[in-house]
């Protein structure tokens, strides 16, 4: 059998850590039960697993057990956010401010809420791929009921200053939601030093399974529920617990909080070492977004003069990505890259790479390689 691509795609999903699953694995079979069967055993067992989750998750990200709401990831726990704050008050329209760089789980809701009447503003970026701190001030008005921002961007890794924005949307009395899928067991997320009030993250983008994921809710922050029923969640989610996801998660969230620092220092010394080898050897490499405030496993080059789809299918043996990963069918232009002020051609021409935990030394030198070799022979056949 052929050897498989070399996955340098962590930021689309990464695979679940042989850890995790062990962890997950009675859940499906054997403590099948309902932890809403308060009546016998099985419920029980079941109910203390999510519970133990439930404290590893806000132990993650400096919460409490009782502010973590189970969802089915990120794009929910977005969706909840954000139209639940928004439709708390019976939906008087109202102001929110994002960004024009966020995830489309956050973009659509809110396009969503502008279409029934709501004003929505979205802060644009500098070419670091940062907002900017006066203009979210003077952004923000009296009427202003959510502000949304994500810590992390998935396609080029820049991480905003959450603590910042975080002072200045609880001065003036708006709720602060960050989409922290990107940022949750990479870099320190701590929601009352941000000063959050909600904030989404997502199994599958560090290393537990698909289809979970949480919302913060800071205690006492009122939310209208997006899906109705039992009452689950203390009635913020209705739905029966997905039980071995939300183990899964729990244990995803505290190996990322105990590798959280030795996994960065290694990782980004792996996205360092393919930098160098990639920009040492071929001429017209840029880097986009800030190179400071980004997150260790992130690389995001425009290559100049060569084709990023034409580029990628030249070298099936590395699984690369021009964009997100929801997006890339699309074949438009980035909306993150053109926020950075990146023309169209320039951000057609730029790749992803994501590292991660089970990336290692060979793999970037084969890659830096590929790619290395591949773009000189694209810029070649392309002269006149
Ligand atoms: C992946 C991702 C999402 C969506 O998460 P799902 O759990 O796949 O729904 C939302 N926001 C960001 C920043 C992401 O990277």
């Amino acid at each position: 059998m052929p050897s498989r691509p070399i996955y340098l795609d962590y930021h689309a999903t990464t695979p679940l850590d042989p850890r995790v699953w062990r962890a997950m694995e009675p859940y499906f079979c054997t403590e099948f039960g309902n932890p809403a069967s308060a009546s016998h055993a099985y419920g029980w067992t079941a109910a203390q697993a999510v519970q133990r989750a439930r404290a590893q998750v806000a132990a993650l990200i400096g919460a409490a057990p009782n502010e973590i709401v189970f969802t089915s990831g990120a794009t929910e726990s977005d969706n909840l956010a954000i139209k639940g704050i928004a439709h708390r008050h019976g939906g008087r329209p109202a102001h929110v401010i994002t960004s024009a760089i966020e995830h489309h789980a956050v973009l659509d809701p809110c396009a969503r809420l502008e279409r029934e009447g709501f004003a929505v503003t979205r802060l644009g970026v500098d070419r670091d791929g940062r907002i900017s701190l006066p203009e979210l001030e003077a952004a923000l008005r009296p009427e202003t009921v959510l502000v949304s921002i994500m810590a992390v961007n998935n396609e080029v890794g820049v991480i905003q200053d959450m603590e910042a924005i975080g002072r200045l949307v609880r001065a003036r009395g708006a709720l602060l939601h960050s989409d922290a899928t990107q940022a949750a067991g990479k870099i320190p997320v701590d929601v009352k030093r941000w000063q959050a009030d909600l904030l989404s993250l997502s199994g599958h983008k560090m290393y537990g399974p698909k289809g979970v994921g949480a919302l913060y809710v800071r205690d006492g922050v009122q939310l209208a529920c997006q899906l109705d029923g039992g009452g689950h969640e203390r009635g913020r989610r209705s739905g029966t617990l997905n039980v071995p996801g939300i183990v899964g998660l729990g244990e995803a969230a505290a190996l990322a909080q105990a590798g959280l620092e030795e996994e960065a220092v290694r990782i980004g010394a792996l996205r360092d070492r393919l930098l160098e080898r990639i920009a040492s050897r071929l001429e017209g490499v840029r880097v986009n977004g800030s190179m400071t405030q980004r997150v260790p496993h992130n690389l995001h080059l425009t290559f100049h003069g060569v084709e990023a789809e034409a580029l990628m299918m030249s070298m099936p043996e590395l699984a690369v990505s021009s964009g997100s990963a929801c997006s890339s069918s699309a074949r438009a232009a980035s909306h993150v890259l053109l926020a950075l002020g990146l023309t169209p051609g320039e951000a057609q021409g730029s790749l992803r790479f994501g590292l991660g935990r089970f990336t290692t030394e060979q793999d970037v030198d084969v890659a830096a390689d590929r790619i290395v070799a591949c773009a000189r022979q694209m810029r070649e056949l392309s002269l006149p």
